[in-house]
């Protein structure tokens, strides 16, 4: 059993023991609120996004999917209203000025490194800052964007006029956010730089309950679908102090984490606010005119917003194991569900200097990859190749032996059970295929 505060730094160091991830800029010292996803964990976040696509966009017909840009045009920031209000109140050590939030030190009236007094406490904006242009005197000052939302509400007119959707519908976008957090902390969960994945559901007014209760729980079940632990997820309303003026309800999906519920996904009640602003702002109109009713009106939205790196942490949290196997070892497991696994199968020689085993086994790699992403590994210490593969996760290893040569089954063993079946060699396919798909 692993203890629950040490559960995190157990994954920071399986991470990057594994090449799942890696702090970014290590060599320079690190820099804090930055990660980079290494050979492993990129193919695994790639299936956790594929996974959602899937599911919220090429499975259903009344959602589309947008990539929109990192930079946009700056007054989409003050329409927004992250110019004025996106930020955090802290206060200030006036003896050796540095920052904290209250709420995070216990609303201290010292500060806890010094002893110094503090100033009142002020609100510091957390967009990222940039200029776009090269002359100076011309440049014009931008943003990164700082959620990644606001690149729908940019292309609402244009894919209303260019592609064929009509309302209920959706535009579900994954991308990057930055955000200048003043504490960025354990590990993936408040990074500055981050990938959201959003769905905004555009709707009729008097249809904004149903979609809204359609939406939250369709996001819960999906989480559920793919977690262990459902015991671990849970929905927390807002409290009427929490919500914004628009906003009829908000409830957040959490994940109990090792430092409590923590926020995975918001479900947001956006009424018409965003595309109000936008037209405002911008003069344009962005009003719907349904082709049958001929009615005209602004759509409400129900908006699904959540962190890629975030819910991937979480995952990773969800799915690590440690077992305590009959010779007193310790054998340490990521049980995470074979659709995000980075490799479906790993293929392994018993033996690396036999050519006819090793020939075989690259043959059924060769076949294997051109439809699953697979791993080959002709190490010589067979524990130490099970090791390895049960710590990234990979759902099944294949070994081909003396017998394959004889009979053409190799023996497939099973990451959570550790159980071993003999398969035909042209039966794997279909074999994968199915428990992929159960
Ligand atoms: P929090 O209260 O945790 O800062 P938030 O309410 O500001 O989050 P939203 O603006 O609703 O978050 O963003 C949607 C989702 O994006 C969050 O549920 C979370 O999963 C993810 N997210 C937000 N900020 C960060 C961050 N700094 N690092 C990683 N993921 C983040």
């Amino acid at each position: 059993m692993t203890t629950e505060d040490n559960i995190v730094s157990k994954i920071v160091s399986l991470s990057k023991r594994r090449g799942i991830i890696f702090q970014n800029s290590e060599i320079y010292g690190g820099i804090q609120g930055f990660f980079d996803y290494g050979p492993i964990g990129s193919l695994m976040k790639k299936n956790w996004k594929d996974l959602w696509i899937r599911d919220n966009v090429t499975r259903r017909q009344d959602v589309v999917f947008i990539d929109g840009s990192i930079i946009t045009h700056p007054r989409v920031w003050e329409a927004s209203g992250h110019v004025k209000n996106f930020g955090d109140e802290l206060v200030e050590c006036k003896k050796c000025h540095k920052r904290f939030r209250p709420d995070l030190i216990d609303n201290a009236k010292k500060c806890p490194e010094c002893d110094g007094e503090f100033t009142a406490p002020k609100k510091f904006n957390i967009l990222f800052h940039t200029e776009i242009g090269v002359i100076e005197g011309e440049k014009l000052p931008a943003y990164l964007r700082g959620e990644a939302c606001q690149t729908i509400y940019l292309d609402f007119k244009n894919i209303v006029d260019n592609c064929r959707v009509k309302i209920p519908f959706g535009i579900a976008q994954i991308g990057k956010a930055f955000r200048n957090e003043i504490t960025p902390k354990n590990f993936l969960y408040r990074t500055r730089e981050f990938e959201q994945w959003d769905i905004q559901y555009f709707v009729h007014p008097n249809e904004m309950e149903k979609w809204y209760e359609y939406w939250k729980e369709q996001r819960m079940v999906w989480y559920q679908k793919l977690f262990n632990n459902k015991e671990n997820l849970r929905f927390r309303q807002h409290e009427a102090n929490e919500l914004v003026f628009y906003a009829k309800k908000a409830f957040d999906i959490e994940y109990q984490t090792p430092w409590g519920w923590a926020e995975m996904e918001g479900i947001h009640w956006r009424s018409d606010y965003d595309l109000t602003q936008h037209s405002k702002f911008s003069g344009q109109d962005l009003d719907y005119r349904d082709p049958v009713t001929n009615e005209k009106y602004t759509p409400w939205i129900t908006e699904t917003s959540g962190g890629v790196d975030r819910s991937f942490f979480f995952l990773l949290l969800d799915s690590y194991t440690e077992e305590k196997l009959e010779n007193g070892n310790i054998r340490t497991v990521l049980k995470i569900n074979p659709q995000v696994s980075a490799y479906k199968m790993a293929i392994f020689p018993i033996a690396a200097n036999k050519p006819e085993i090793v020939s075989k086994s690259l043959d059924l790699y060769q076949k294997l990859s051109l439809k699953y992403s697979v791993d080959f590994d002709d190490s010589s210490n067979i524990g130490k190749k099970y090791r390895r593969q049960d710590e990234i996760g990979t759902p099944w290893c294949a070994v081909v032996d003396y017998q394959t040569l004889e009979d053409n089954t190799v023996s497939i063993r099973d990451r959570d059970t550790m159980e071993q079946i003999r398969i035909n060699i042209e039966e794997i396919d279909n074999w994968l295929s199915s428990k992929l798909n159960s």
